[in-house]
C-alpha cells in the first residue's frame, strides 16, 4: 500500500508557513513504514530537533481506480480516519530552500500514526467534519473539512491521474492552522468530533 499526503490544502496553514496557496493540490508520497497503528508510540528521531505535530483527516480507499472522475470519488472510500503527519520542519526547510523533494521530512519512519477509522454513514455531511488535537491535555489544533481548499473528492480525482489507487491505500488531506513542536513525553490526542480516535506518546 502507499500513503499520499496533501500540502497546504488550508488557506490559515499555507500562510502560517509563508507558503503560497495552490492552484493544484500538492501531493507527495509517504513509505508504508511511516505508519504507526494501535496507539504505539512515536520514537523522536535524532536527525531532527524540530518535529511538528499536523493533525489530517484520513481517506481509506476501499478500490481500485484510475483517472476517477470527481464526480465518482466519492465511491472510492468508505471510511475517514484522523492521523498525524509528523514533519521534520527543520529538514523540509532545509529541502524546500534547495529545491530538493520532502521526501525524508515527511516520510521517515513513525511519521504517519493513524487512528480508527470512521464509517462516512456515521459521519453525516462530509463537508462539516470537525476535527481537533490535544497536546498534553490542551487543544493545539481545530480543523473541519469545509475548510479544505481542495475537497476529499477533487484531491481522489487529481492524484488518481498520476497514481493508481489501491484498496487500503491512504491519503492525508492536509492539515488545518496551528502546527507546531512536539517533544519526548508529550501525549497526542487526536478526536473527529468527540470520538477519540488516536491516543499515544512521543518517546
Ligand atoms: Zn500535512
Amino acid at each position: 500500500m502507499k500513503i499520499l499526503g496533501i500540502g497546504m490544502n488550508y488557506r490559515k496553514h499555507a500562510a502560517e508557513l509563508g507558503m503560497a496557496v495552490p492552484t493544484e493540490p500538492v501531493v507527495f508520497l509517504m513509505p508504508e513504514t511511516a505508519l504507526i497503528t494501535r496507539n504505539l508510540p512515536f520514537f523522536y528521531p535524532d536527525f531532527s530537533n524540530e518535529i511538528h505535530h499536523e493533525v489530517e483527516l484520513v481517506l481509506k480507499i476501499n478500490r481500485l481506480g484510475k483517472n476517477i472522475p470527481e464526480k465518482f470519488a466519492n465511491r472510492y472510500y468508505d471510511e475517514i480516519g484522523i492521523g498525524i503527519d509528523f514533519t521534520a520542519r527543520d529538514l523540509q526547510r532545509k529541502a524546500v530552500a534547495a529545491g530538493h523533494p520532502w521526501t525524508i521530512s515527511k516520510g521517515f519512519d513513525g511519521a504517519a500514526p493513524i487512528g480508527n477509522f470512521v464509517s462516512k454513514a456515521e459521519l453525516g455531511d462530509l463537508n462539516n467534519i470537525g476535527f481537533s488535537l490535544e497536546k498534553n491535555g490542551q487543544l493545539v489544533q481545530q480543523g473541519n473539512s469545509a475548510d479544505m481548499i481542495f475537497s476529499f473528492d477533487a484531491l481522489i480525482a487529481y492524484a488518481s491521474k498520476f497514481f493508481t489507487l489501491k484498496i487500503g491505500d491512504l491519503i492525508f488531506t492536509g492539515t488545518p492552522v496551528g502546527v507546531g513542536p512536539v517533544q519526548i513525553g508529550d501525549n497526542l490526542v487526536a478526536k473527529i468530533g468527540d470520538r477519540e480516535l488516536l491516543n499515544f506518546n512521543v518517546k
